[in-house]
């Protein structure tokens, strides 16, 4: 191979061995350049611009940035439109508030209003969303209440609610999921229509309601607020049409709009395999228009739609923007959350969801979403202002609003602070969904998670802190918006094998034969695979075997075989190296 003489074209998000190969270099020569410059890097892992301009300059060489817009990236890719080409649709409404103050009924009373209405059919299915329409005008309701879908759905960066439905109890006020479901529509910027439920009740108290709210900057309009509330009764079905003409002219108000003419795209509300059915999962349109027989990539699979159908049965051709519907035809079940998108042709949606499912597997390799302190900062060090989200949950309301104030005094320049949520109790699983759904990090005061809160904010990477000084608090956030802390998880080296012997398995690829020569060796490890102590590659072991049998782990002085996920280029006297991530007291 002759190194390359020519400009370099820098492609967005290129691994370091990809880089290797521009240069027409040895990824190790790369890696080697790459450590004198202050970076330990693998060749798996990606290489951002600056480095590679430098690494270039090493070489004497020009680097040129190539302006790709990876259509396996669709999701993240922004689309102009222009005004011509953008029509109405539909606003999709989600109904939250507290247990038994009326979601379900409200939505079950909107539906079989519809039904009667005279729309075709008889028999609704369940299928995650359905649509009301009236004089023309729709409105599509996510058709699961509760604030577990709506978070589920932003912890995955999905965002698909235009208006939340707030329900509370006239009977009852505000209680506390009320106060959650109100936190998690205000940190997803949506609009808020209050729907004061059950006045057919005794005790109704609609009053009570508003005052309640108002504490919440949910100010009705008749007390000079802005916020629309309407009291209704959805069991009695009083009121329910004024909701729904509010909801109308809220959306005519925000003026929801999309581009009918395009490949459709949007965002998975629920799936589920069906027996007879194969795959099956319900889809929001939010942009462009569905057709029966379009390749799609949903998530990381793909296929073509075979059938299309809403919640009433009836069988459809073309679904607009702002409309959800159930489809089949793809290869695999994809997870509420997950963009679709369509593409012309079959094999390019097949490339795609393949290339979606490498990177997807690698992100969860590498520790999944970003959430740390310093990856968050990273991140948003791109942007021109860091913000940090912040969860405070405290052991006694004064401290709690000394932390917050202090909190919200802290200035450093080019770093914002916002509290999404100030409270006195121990941080629970709602704290650790929407600390999940709107990048935040939790800092307990006094308070310590139960093992099963942790459990849970280790698994959806919610990163929490606890505290018992407020100085101590306040410096570790400073210096957190300076950019200085460091990880809370740390790589911890378990064990090293020697390569002593390779074999080659037809289909399965490269076996080594093993010595452990320290520590333990686990099945399900990070690994690396060292050569004259250079990283060659880091990835997950494919099998390991004591003889002919599976092993969960293998210590010090025993041999093994290993093979490692894709990668078979190991050679006798390799190093393969196991480590985990460990949490680190700071
Ligand atoms: P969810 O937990 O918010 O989904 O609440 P449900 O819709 O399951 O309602 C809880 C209970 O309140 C049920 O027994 C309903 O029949 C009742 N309910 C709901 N709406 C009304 C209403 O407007 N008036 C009265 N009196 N009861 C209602």
């Amino acid at each position: 191979m002759k190194p390359a003489t020519g400009p370099i074209t820098y492609k967005s998000g290129m691994s370091v061995g990809d880089f290797a190969n521009e240069l027409k270099r040895p990824a190790a020569d790369i890696i080697k350049k790459l450590m004198e410059l202050g970076t330990m890097a693998t060749q798996n892992q990606s290489i951002d611009k600056e480095t590679a301009e430098l690494v270039c300059l090493e070489y004497g060489l020009e680097l040129i940035e190539e302006e790709v817009t990876d259509p396996s990236r669709f999701e993240e890719l922004t689309i102009e439109e222009t005004e011509e080409d953008k029509v109405s649709r539909p606003p999709v409404v989600t109904i939250m508030g507290h247990v038994d103050h009326g979601k379900t009924t409200l939505l079950d009373t909107i539906r079989s209003a519809r039904v009667t209405e005279g729309e075709a059919g008889g028999i609704t299915q369940h299928i995650g969303a359905y649509q009301y329409a009236k004089d023309g005008k729709a409105i599509t309701f996510i058709d699961t209440p509760g604030h577990a879908a709506f978070t589920e759905m932003r912890a995955r960066g999905a965002s698909i609610t235009d208006i939340v439905v707030l329900v509370v109890a006239a009977d009852d006020g505000v209680m506390p999921q009320t106060k959650e479901a109100i936190d998690h529509a205000k940190a997803a910027k949506c609009p808020i229509i209050v729907a004061v439920n059950k006045m057919d009740m005794p005790g109704a108290n609609p009053e009570r309601v508003k005052q309640e709210l108002t504490e919440f900057e949910l100010v009705a309009e008749e007390w000079g607020g802005k916020t629309v509330f309407v009291e209704m009764s959805a069991l009695k079905n009083e009121g329910v049409d004024d909701l729904l003409e509010m909801i109308l002219l809220v959306a005519e108000v925000e003026d929801f709009k999309a581009n009918p003419t395009r490949a459709a795209e949007g965002t998975v509300i629920e799936s589920k395999l069906d027996k007879h059915r194969g795959p099956v999962a319900t889809l929001l349109v939010q942009n462009g228009t569905l057709k029966a027989g379009d390749s799609i990539v949903v998530g990381t699979t793909y296929g073509r739609i075979r059938t299309m159908n809403d919640d009433l049965g009836n069988k459809l051709d073309t679904v607009p923007p702002g409309t959800a519907v159930e489809i089949t035809g793809i290869s695999d079940v994809p997870l509420a959350g997950d963009a679709f998108k369509v593409f012309d042709e079959e094999r390019e949606a097949r490339t795609i969801s393949e290339t979606r499912a490498h990177r997807s597997w690698r992100e969860e390799f590498s520790g999944g979403k970003p959430m740390s302190l310093d990856e968050m900062f990273a991140n948003a060090a791109e942007g021109d202002t860091k913000l940090l989200r912040i969860i405070v949950k405290g052991d006694v309301h004064g401290s709690i609003e000394a932390l917050k104030s202090s909190l919200e005094s802290i200035d450093v320049e080019g770093a914002n602070i916002e509290i999404l949520r100030a409270s006195v109790g121990t941080i629970t699983e709602t704290d650790v969904s929407l600390a999940s759904a709107s990048g935040a990090i939790i800092i307990g005061f006094n308070v310590r998670p139960s093992a099963a809160v942790r459990a849970i904010a280790e698994e959806k990477h919610v990163e929490i802190r606890l505290y018992n000084v407020i100085y101590k608090t306040l410096e570790d956030i400073e210096l957190a918006l300076q950019g200085m802390l460091d990880p809370e998880y740390k790589e911890v080296v378990i064990g090293q094998a020697e390569v002593r012997d390779t074999f080659k398995v037809s289909r399965l690829g490269t076996v080594a034969g093993c010595y452990v020569t320290s520590g333990v060796i686990v099945r399900d490890a990070l690994v690396r695979l060292l050569r004259d102590g250079v990283v060659i590659y880091e990835g997950k072991l494919s099998s390991l075997k004591r003889f002919k049998d599976d092993a969960k782990e293998v210590k010090q002085g025993f041999e093994c075989g290993m093979m490692v996920e894709n990668y078979n280029d190991i050679k006798v006297g390799d190093v393969i190296e196991a480590s985990t991530m460990k949490e680190v007291e700071r």
